[in-house]
């Protein structure tokens, strides 16, 4: 018993890590080019249904990893380690690269859509980012404003002066910014005043709660309110089902995503999905 406990106590002080976790974990960033060179690792993309219209004008890219022996590995698991060491960089533009050439292809096949992108609140510092992604838009000929940044407010980045011009810069080149998760962090108004920002998303745990709880609905109807008196467009994520698309609907939500209208999906289906709506 002795022994279970302390094996219990190691774990819980290892934050509920495992030693093999954590080999794991070291391993993994290093697995991470060959990953990206050799395909593994991939970019699904899940539609956003503009509710006034009724059609998808736009997708968001979500990172895949199919590991050789560890099969599917979700983004949670990797995304914050890969944080952690600095190298979401690399993965960043991996992603971004890959969405751009995607959206060029969506626009040459008559069906051009804008492409979102998760982009970290800690690469904003980096001097040069701005530049990288103004040139990758360039190096894929696809305008600006086909491109949504969706940035993850975190506590661990204060919204200071460089970060903002940062965003100020990309904004100004016609990018749309989005405020990602909003809701889960630190977020205030006085926050998303100075968020240069054309785009909320309420995170998908106020949307899934929102039908069964009066709370939360009026939290939702309230950011929406609060977000359109500041002139910014609201996506509601993790909409599963008719009723909180209504719902959502009659809050005057923007635009929706979820699984009700697809799930995340491999390039090829939101071109045919597209092709699809084009001619209904
Ligand atoms: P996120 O940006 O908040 O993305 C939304 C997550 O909700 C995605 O999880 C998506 O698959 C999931 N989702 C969408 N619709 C539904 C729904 O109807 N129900 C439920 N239960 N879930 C839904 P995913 O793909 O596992 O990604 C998790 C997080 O990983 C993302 O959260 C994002 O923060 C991060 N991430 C994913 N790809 C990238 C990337 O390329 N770069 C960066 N920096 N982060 C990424
Ligand atoms: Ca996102
Ligand atoms: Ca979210
Ligand atoms: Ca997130």
């Amino acid at each position: 018993a002795s022994e279970a406990a302390s094996r219990g106590a190691r774990w819980a002080a290892a934050g509920g890590v495992t030693d093999a976790d954590k080999d794991w974990q070291l391993s993994m960033l290093s697995e991470l080019d060959q990953a990206m060179a050799d395909g593994s690792l991939w970019v699904a993309y899940q539609p956003k249904l503009d509710l006034a219209s009724g059609r998808i004008t736009g997708a968001e890219a979500l990172v895949r990893w199919r590991h050789p022996t560890r099969g599917f590995v979700p983004p949670d698991n990797f995304i914050p380690q890969i944080e952690a060491r600095g190298q979401i960089l690399e993965l960043t533009l991996h992603v971004l690269r890959r969405a751009l050439d995607d959206a060029a292809g969506l626009a040459a096949a008559g069906t051009p859509i804008n492409v979102a992108v998760n982009l970290s609140a800690t690469l904003l510092g980096r001097a040069g980012l701005t530049d990288t992604i103004l040139q990758a838009l360039a190096d894929a000929r696809v305008a600006p404003d086909r491109l949504t940044l969706e940035v993850t407010e975190s506590a661990a980045v204060e919204l200071k002066g460089d970060i903002i011009d940062a965003l100020e810069q990309l904004r100004d080149a016609g990018i749309r910014i989005s405020v990602d998760d909003y809701g889960t962090g630190q977020s205030t108004m006085s926050y998303l005043k100075r968020f240069p920002a054309q785009e909320l998303k309420i995170d998908k745990s106020f949307v899934q709660a929102m039908l069964a709880s009066s709370s939360d609905q009026i939290l939702v109807r309230s950011t929406i309110d609060m977000a359109h008196e500041l002139g910014l467009k609201v996506v509601a994520e993790g909409v599963e089902d008719a009723a909180t698309l209504a719902a959502l609907s009659a809050c005057g939500c923007d635009s929706i995503q979820g699984y009700h209208i697809g799930r995340p999906m491999p390039f090829d289906d939101l071109a045919a999905l597209l092709r699809t709506e084009d001619t209904a």
